[in-house]
């Protein structure tokens, strides 16, 4: 799946208010464990499904071939198929009905007591799509039926070996009103369309390529389609087809550009061509991930695929290229080669983002895509490795699936693969590549037989390395130096630690990659090389150096770590603007600020006065003045480190300093640099220009919006810049709307509130610019943003069911808003806890996923501790909460001590 850390986290699959069911819900909260695997004793060669899609209900037929599996040594084998939230009709064995007495359904698992080593079965169900508000299974979204099965989701629509293990041929018809309905899609290739005479249509596909049933799709509906083609390197021509919801049709030309660049590509650095006749993409408006990489079938989050200039950012138009990009790179990593089980998530989704990070580097810019994957990783993976939630990449143990669509297996995954690629050498890591292609073609794998593959291709020994898959937490590398005048020898000490996470106390030293170099004085590069850490302590010497040198280190983030290195300002400064290695200039300027920003907390718990020191603002003025040849990158390098990250600095995370001195830098930086900023703005505000997507134009909309956004922060003399940019932008450029409402967002003013009525009136048909106006809102600054987004809980256009509403909403303020959703009151906790049991009843993936920000509760002071505890105890206690709720807060409460 193509999740959307951007957004949010993680997903689930209890059924929640869905169908009464012939057996009592049961939820076992028992966790299982990687190291009980067993392979199936039962394996399903074909299942052929008929779906009669009705208004009430929807009746699934599936007749399945089944055999004993060869490899399964048990004694007694046992056929036992998973279902959920299901109405049996009828089973038969051979054609023969099965009796009461011969199968039982308990604890969402069906029985079946006696069975041949080969046998057909038929089962008939009954299930409530409409009803459906996990949104797990076949539900409907906006009146057209569409699945979502990844991970356990198959089984809320009839009995199923619902493992990644059982692969099988699929064939499916699906039976529908012709006149609601008139497309009716499902995996592989079309094979026969029949009309009968009571209006009903009967369309039948059949997918060639053996699958696990998490990859199965289906979709009922009256939608519009655009349709393309795309020749493939061997010159086979294959249908593109993108459907959408009525209407919507003008906002799928970059998406359908996207599938084709992605094609492209993954044919180009991959090797990797595409294997169906038609490729079929569908975007619903419920969705509870990103996107779902589905065979031949993509279902697609309407986020990620409509855009167009009036109504994407930048930010949208990069987003819709990297998921499309992500669930076709699948069709290769996840689908042709799937996982074994679901504790080897990481295989197919690490592997995945890493495909698309390399994607978006390469058609947009490698340092900015590299400086995203990074902030993405310490926003949301970091505090993810430091808190209760921490997980290995590889877990051993859940309780619910769904709660391990993570940070850590998605973005540190990646992170994985990626050191992989740079222990290896580029071209060895292809040769991998190959050879785990060649090698597990149409097979359900493990995360060992990737890295089997690595070793094997390159003869390099990765046992060391492969701890990063088993050990949790983010290792700390302090690094020390000292130079000799008299021998020129310079020599990097650098010590690795790891602290302690859940269930692993000791941990092991890492094999960690680290990319560095070393700057003169003036900042020429002397040297640069990969060192490889692999002890406790290293040590590394370097001979003949004229001078000290300034070590630039972990360069473009080599390793998924911490780097403590004691730099001065000058010397920070010097790697901002020589470096050689841009990743490194970016992430000099950040821990530049960050020290300034840390002194100054330091300052607020002294009582002293706050002070901004010079050399800080002309580094960034002399950034000004040199860098406008990169403009994005530019952009990138005048924004402060967030909230957030700022917050991962501190033992005791206080959020109102924070916020304070990040204000006051901000301010005093738009106060020192108002000149350049205005004459920058002004450059590149041109009005007239027609958007165009294209890396210089958007390079060019980031560093003015920067300017604005400083600008704005002088309040009553640059209010009307702002809004002067809004009206002009707000029918034809998304992104110059967004940037200057954004501004305006955090001010008390009337304008604030114009702008924002005007914002909606202009576009409260289109419910993804809905989502921006609701997020914008919850993210404001101004101290009513809570008592506001309680009043917009009821504004007719939030819909608590829909999922890009509640993370528009309820998440944008819980997740991002660190200053307004830890008032010292506790109000933002008791509101979270609200939403959490309210949202558990309709669907409890996305509960799970919102209730996360309290799992940090050791990491603030004791007034709060003791409130978010309060919260989650509450949570923890009520009635009937989904295992999925129960996972995340029993977790996050398991040490009871509060830490003063
Ligand atoms: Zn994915």
């Amino acid at each position: 799946m193509g999740h959307d850390l951007r957004a949010a986290l993680s997903i689930s699959g209890i059924n929640a208010g869905v169908f009464p069911r012939k057996s009592m819900k049961n939820i076992t909260q028992e966790p299982i464990y990687l190291h009980d695997y067993q392979v199936p004793d039962y394996l399903i060669d074909t299942i052929d499904l008929t779906f009669e899609l009705n208004e009430e209900y929807t009746r699934v037929k599936s007749l399945l071939n089944v055999m004993a599996n060869p490899l399964a040594t048990r004694q007694d084998r046992h056929l036992i198929l998973h279902g959920e939230a299901l109405e049996l009709i009828s089973i038969a064995l051979n054609n023969k009905p099965l009796n009461a007495e011969q199968y039982e359904i308990k604890n969402d698992k069906l029985h079946i007591f006696s069975v041949p080593d080969e046998f057909t079965l038929e089962i008939h169900t009954l299930i409530k799509p409409q009803e459906n508000t996990a949104l797990s299974g076949l539900y409907k979204s906006c009146g057209n039926f569409c699945t979502q099965c990844e991970a356990h989701g198959f089984r809320r629509m009839t009995y199923f070996l619902d493992r990644p293990d059982v692969m099988a041929r699929f064939t499916t018809t699906i039976i529908a009103d012709e006149a609601k309905y008139p497309v009716l899609l499902s995996n592989g290739n079309l094979i026969s369309i029949e009309k009968s005479e009571d209006g009903k249509q009967r369309v039948k596909w059949a997918d060639p390529f053996k699958k696990p049933c998490y990859l199965f799709a289906l979709v009922g509906g009256d939608l519009d389609s655009v349709e393309d083609y795309f020749i493939t390197q061997s010159g086979r021509q294959v249908t593109l087809r993108i459907y959408v919801e009525k209407g919507n049709r003008d906002k799928t030309a970059h998406a359908m550009e996207a599938v084709k660049k992605a094609m492209r590509w993954d044919e180009e650095v991959f090797g990797r061509e595409y294997d169906l006749d038609i490729y079929m993409i569908v975007a619903v408006s419920d969705f509870n991930m990103g996107a779902m990489e589905n065979k031949g079938l993509n279902i697609f989050n309407t986020q990620y695929i409509l855009a167009n200039p009036e109504t994407a950012t930048d930010v949208d138009f990069i987003h819709v290229e990297s998921v499309i990009a992500h669930e076709y790179f699948h069709n290769w990593t996840g689908n042709r080669i799937t996982c074994r089980d679901w504790f080897q998530l990481s295989l197919k989704e690490g592997l995945t983002i890493f495909r698309d990070q390399s994607f978006t580097a390469d058609t947009t810019s490698k340092t900015v895509a590299r400086i995203q994957d990074v902030k993405d990783l310490r926003q949301s993976q970091f505090p993810e490795d430091a808190g209760p939630l921490a997980h290995p990449v590889r877990p051993e143990s859940v309780i619910e699936i769904n709660n391990f669509y993570t940070a850590t297996v998605y973005n540190k995954g990646a992170e994985v693969i990626r050191m992989q690629q740079t222990i290896l050498g580029q071209d060895a890591f292809r040769k991998g590549m190959d050879l785990y292609f060649d090698r597990h073609d149409g097979q359900a794998v493990t995360i060992e037989d990737f890295v089997k593959a690595m070793e094997d291709a390159s003869g390099i020994d990765l046992t060391q390395f492969r701890l990063w898959y088993s050990q949790a937490g983010t290792p700390v590398l302090k690094i020390k130096d000292e130079y000799d005048a008299k021998t020129g020898n310079y020599t990097l000490h650098i010590e690795q630690t790891c602290t302690e996470t859940p269930g692993q106390p000791h941990k092991k030293p890492f094999h960690i990659p680290v990319k560095m170099g070393l700057l003169d004085q003036q900042g020429k590069e002397l040297l640069h090389d990969l060192l490889h850490i692999k002890n406790a302590k290293e040590v590394f010497h370097f001979k003949n150096l004229p001078s000290k040198p300034v070590p630039s280190l972990l360069r473009h983030f080599s390793a998924p770590v911490k780097v403590q290195y004691p730099y001065t300002n000058a010397e920070l400064q010097l790697l901002m603007q020589h470096d050689t290695d841009l990743f490194n200039r970016w992430e000099a300027g950040q821990q530049y600020a960050l020290n300034v920003m840390l002194k100054m907390i330091q300052d607020v718990h002294d009582n002293k006065p706050l002070h901004v020191p010079g050399e800080y603002i002309s580094a960034l003025n002399h950034l000004l003045l040199t860098m406008q040849h990169d403009k994005w990158l530019l952009a990138e390098m005048l924004m402060l480190p967030t909230e957030k990250y700022i917050a991962e600095y501190m033992t005791v995370v206080d959020v109102d300093a924070i916020h304070h001195v990040r204000e006051v830098l901000a301010t005093e930086i738009a106060k020192q640099l108002k000149p350049h900023f205005l004459t920058l703005y002004e450059e590149h505000h041109d009005v007239t220009a027609p958007y165009v997507f294209n890396i210089h134009e958007v390079g060019k909309r980031q560093l003015k919006n920067t300017c604005l956004f400083y600008l704005m922060l002088l309040n009553d003399e640059t209010i009307p810049l702002g809004l002067k940019q809004f009206e002009l932008a707000l029918k034809t450029n998304m992104t110059d709307t967004m940037a200057a409402l954004a501004t305006l967002n955090n001010i008390d003013a009337p304008e604030r509130d114009m702008a924002l009525n005007v914002f909606y009136e202009q576009w409260k048909n289109d419910p993804l610019i809905v989502d921006k106006w609701f997020a914008l809102q919850a993210s404001s600054k101004l101290p009513n943003t809570l008592k506001q987004v309680k009043k917009l809980l009821h504004h007719s256009a939030f819909d608590i069911k829909n999922p890009n509403k509640v993370y528009a909403l309820i998440g944008s303020f819980c997740n991002r808003n660190l200053h307004c959703f830890h008032t010292p009151d506790g109000e933002g906790y008791a509101f979270l806890k609200d939403c959490v049991l309210q949202l558990d009843k309709i669907n409890p993936q996305i509960a799970a996923r919102m209730v996360k920000p309290l799992s940090e509760w050791r990491r603030y002071d004791v007034g709060r501790q003791h409130l978010m505890h309060e919260v989650l105890e509450q949570i923890a206690q009520s009635k009937n909460i989904s295992k999925d709720v129960f996972e995340i807060v029993t977790k996050s409460l398991k040490k009871q001590e509060i830490i003063a």
